[in-house]
């Protein structure tokens, strides 16, 4: 594989940008390579800098659940920027995608939109604070809320990936009012939930986990979770960023049948454009400024381009049949890989929901941080850099989840799960 040119890119690249890249794992040193740089993307394919062809399982870690270019997103990004790309005044498309999200959940009666996921958390985290006047915020070891100052305790996604627990630069009297316990652990969440000298004004939660790989909820951890935070007056938090209109139109809530409190959005209804949202129940929505006194705002929020992408891929994902065809699909991609894990000659367990799955390098089960932990690194970076080679982009990091789209044709996923069969059998044992 020629790769001359994205090493040119990515040596000048680190003149101007740290580790020459703007997001930690995209440098790739957790497998042990350098980064490729992309110069177009379609479908589920990514073209590099050199001209090299890739099935794409990233899908910019979420948001391409239509694949890349989808031509009805392009076309109403280019209609939307032709009218003007930023007002700082409302516009209609603000208005229409907040119904539509709405209308596909349910829970939030109201919602904003913010420019990422890390401002949507940050910023319900802050009115679950205001509303609550409560101080402690309860987080799961493993889970991955973005980078604000907070949630980076013993947080996933690049934290793993790099091992660190949490970040220089936070100050200990911020951290102090963060607490991280076990996921899926029913006993500790209701000794914790419990105990009031805690002060707790909210527990958030990648309802599904995505950020130490995928992690799948036991029903029971969600249905206490629930119970407990409503007995107790806790806002209940679901981060739905990677999980929101990505396992179904409702997200993991309408997939397991419960209700949060606020929902942070971000990644797919965004269309591939930097946006993200907090809603929830309207007596804590209202509290936030103009209507009340918690305060948020922001620039490019509700930014036209931004929410006519967003409008466009919900629209399509709206249609009939689309998370069935999606689900369909996926389930087919996972039960070839269970019998081809079968076959390997190293330990490999697949934790799979819907279209977003983990391959993880050990004997498992993998139910939450610790046992996400065992896993082998060394054997997944071998294995990343195997794949790459023979035209099949993963993320290049143990502890992150692999995502199938739309565009995803049977074949491309025949080409995939022989590559994987190849690469498993080619592992040093
Ligand atoms: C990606 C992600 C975030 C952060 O979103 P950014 O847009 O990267 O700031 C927050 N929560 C979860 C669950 C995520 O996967």
């Amino acid at each position: 594989m020629k790769t001359e040119r994205s090493a040119e890119l990515f040596a000048q690249a680190q003149r101007s940008i740290p580790g020459g890249v703007n997001s930690p794992v995209r440098a790739c040193r957790s497998v042990g390579c350098d980064p490729l740089f992309v110069a177009s993307a379609a479908g589920c394919r990514l073209v590099d800098v050199d001209g090299n062809t890739f099935i794409d399982f990233v899908g910019s870690w979420g948001p391409m659940i239509l694949g890349h270019a989808h031509p009805e997103v392009v076309a109403a990004i280019c209609e939307a920027a032709a009218a003007g790309t930023s007002f700082g005044a409302p516009c209609a498309l603000e208005v229409a995608l907040a119904e539509r999200v709405r209308s596909a959940m349910p829970s939030l009666e109201k919602l904003r939109f913010v420019n990422s996921g890390t401002e949507a958390t940050m910023s319900a985290v802050r009115l679950a604070r205001g509303y609550t006047g409560r101080r402690m915020v309860i987080k799961f070891d493993g889970c991955y809320h973005g980078h604000a100052d907070s949630f980076l305790v013993k947080a996933g996604s690049g934290l793993i990936t790099l091992g660190i627990p949490g970040s220089p630069g936070v100050p200990g009297d911020i951290v102090k009012n963060t607490l991280s316990i076990p996921y899926n652990d029913v006993e500790v969440l209701e000794q914790t939930l419990r105990d009031e000298k805690l002060d707790i004004a909210c527990v958030i939660v990648e309802p599904v986990a995505g950020n130490m790989g995928v992690v799948i909820p036991d029903p029971a951890f969600l249905r206490t979770l629930r119970r407990l935070t409503a007995e107790l007056g806790i806002v209940l938090i679901f981060d739905e960023v990677i999980t929101g209109f990505r396992l179904a139109a409702g997200g993991a809530q309408e997939r397991f049948g419960i209700e949060a409190d606020m929902t942070c959005l971000g990644k797919i209804i965004g269309g591939g454009l930097p946006v993200g949202a907090y809603g929830g129940k309207r007596e804590i929505m209202d509290m936030i400024a103009p209507e009340g006194p918690v305060y948020q705002a922001g620039t490019l929020s509700g930014n036209p381009l931004a929410m006519a992408a967003g409008l466009a891929m919900l629209d399509v994902v709206g249609r009939p049949g689309f998370y069935e065809e999606l689900e369909e699909k996926s389930a087919w991609f996972g039960e070839e890989l269970e019998q081809i894990i079968a076959r390997s000659p190293v330990p490999v367990v697949v934790n799979r929901i819907g279209s977003m799955m983990t391959c993880f390098f050990s004997e498992g089960p993998v139910t939450d941080f610790t046992s996400a932990m065992r896993a082998d690194t060394e054997r997944y970076g071998q294995h990343y850099r195997q794949m790459l080679a023979q035209g099949i982009w993963l993320a290049p990091s143990q502890f992150e989840a692999a995502f199938i789209s739309s565009a995803h044709q049977r074949n491309d996923l025949e080409k995939a799960l022989t590559m994987t069969e190849a690469s498993f059998k080619k592992l040093m044992v």
